[in-house]
């Protein structure tokens, strides 16, 4: 009969009851549907609705771009998740955090006397190339890995250093690479929540970058957020933002505005504590599987002490660095996709093709198709059975 229901494209029958085995595990992107189970109990008290005459300005009542009760309240769930310093610093709202991290680029290059070489160390988020690249002009360039810096006896260039932490794709907490007197960093702490790491210690540094995509997983509604120390680099960045934008989307705000509320309801742990645990027990099975292979590994994570949860605990990384191991594997990203496995090749993050990136954050149903796939090609390392 007719299908009572959309079967996702892995799944057939007519109420979608029979996983098709040879569907691919699209494990490329980002996208942070793991949370979406928790919203789904939070379903009434996240929820938002506005009336049609709310919010139709330009502005907020102070006549700024920026809602003083949602900054207040990003303000409270740091200080619950205990991972930044927050007090005398600036806030920046952007349109998701990639228009803050050119934001910042923009801003901490206004002021040099030659153009800035904007470094990351690789492997590295490939956006902070691509966007670099896309809005360059007179002020500042792209110019690669960040450790190729050091061997320049130049002393006197500007350098601006991508620092994501913990890092995408291999999870690992960072500092700066490179070490020219005027390095300054844009710290990226999209995954620094307890969701995804240990927090040794609150995040002070001068200019910090977080966004609601990893922290909710509402990726689409593309809001972020920067806490700035220096005056003047806040005034770049919030004209930056002025220009571009005239200030983020209120509708934006207001969702976003709904979500810490939720977050925040009763001690306003629950969220860490439900996304620490998915996360951690996906790296578990991953790591199981992966333990029994000769062909592949993983990178390690250390276990280490948590601000958050106050005790040692074990890694929860968003996604997997998976390595191949044998000689003849050079192209691992091929190696996978004739096993079904889709995940973004190593040399997109400016490093080896022994390399692939696998997301972890996606829905259970990927999370366990790739499980699945990966179990079987390992269980074929010792021949056909
Ligand atoms: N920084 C890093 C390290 C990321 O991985 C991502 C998204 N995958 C972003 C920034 C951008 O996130 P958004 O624009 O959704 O805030």
């Amino acid at each position: 009969g007719k299908p009572i229901c959309e079967c996702n494209a892995c799944y057939a029958a007519s109420d979608c009851s029979v996983f098709k085995t040879d569907c691919a595990a699209d494990a490329d992107s980002g996208n942070p549907l793991f949370l979406e189970p928790f919203w789904m109990q939070h379903a009434a008290s996240s929820a938002v609705l506005i009336a049609g005459w709310h919010r139709m300005g330009y502005t907020f009542n102070d006549q700024s771009f920026i809602s003083r009760e949602l900054e207040n309240h990003i303000r409270r769930v740091h200080a619950v998740a205990r991972n930044a310093v927050t007090n005398g610093k600036y806030i920046v709202f952007g349109g998701g955090s990639t228009q803050l991290l050119d934001a910042a680029v923009y801003a901490l290059s206004m002021n040099t006397s030659s153009p800035a070489r904007v470094v990351a160390a690789a492997p590295y988020y490939p956006l902070y190339k691509s966007q670099t690249e896309f809005f360059q002009n007179m002020h500042f360039e792209f110019e690669g890995d960040a450790s190729l810096m050091n061997n320049s006896s130049d002393n006197t260039v500007n350098v601006i250093e991508f620092v994501t932490s913990p890092n995408n794709p291999d999870g690992k907490l960072r500092e700066p690479v490179s070490q020219v007197p005027l390095t300054r960093a844009i710290y990226d702490h999209a995954y620094y929540w307890p969701h995804f790491t240990a927090i040794p210690a609150p995040a002070d540094k001068d200019v910090m970058i977080f966004t609601i995509s990893k922290l909710t997983g509402h990726a689409g509604s593309r809001f972020g957020w920067a806490f700035v120390k220096d005056k003047e680099v806040y005034e770049n960045m919030k004209s930056y933002i002025s220009q571009a934008e005239m200030g983020i989307s209120r509708e934006a705000q207001l969702r976003a505005l709904k979500l810490m509320k939720a977050i925040l309801h009763g001690n306003g742990t629950e969220i860490f504590n439900y996304a620490y645990k998915k996360m951690s027990d996906r790296w578990k099975n991953l790591s199981e599987i992966i333990s029994l292979s000769k062909r592949f590994t993983i990178q390690e994570l250390p276990t280490q002490f948590c601000n958050f949860f106050q005790k040692v605990r074990g890694p929860s990384p968003a996604y997997a660095w998976l390595k191949c191991e044998k000689e003849e594997d050079t192209n691992c990203d091929a190696v996978l996709r004739a096993a079904n496995i889709i995940g973004r090749e190593g040399s997109l993050f400016d490093y080896d093709e022994r390399f692939v990136r696998l997301s972890l954050l996606k829905s259970d149903d990927d999370f366990n198709l790739l499980l699945h796939h990966l179990n079987k090609l390992v269980a074929q390392e010792d021949g056909p059975k």
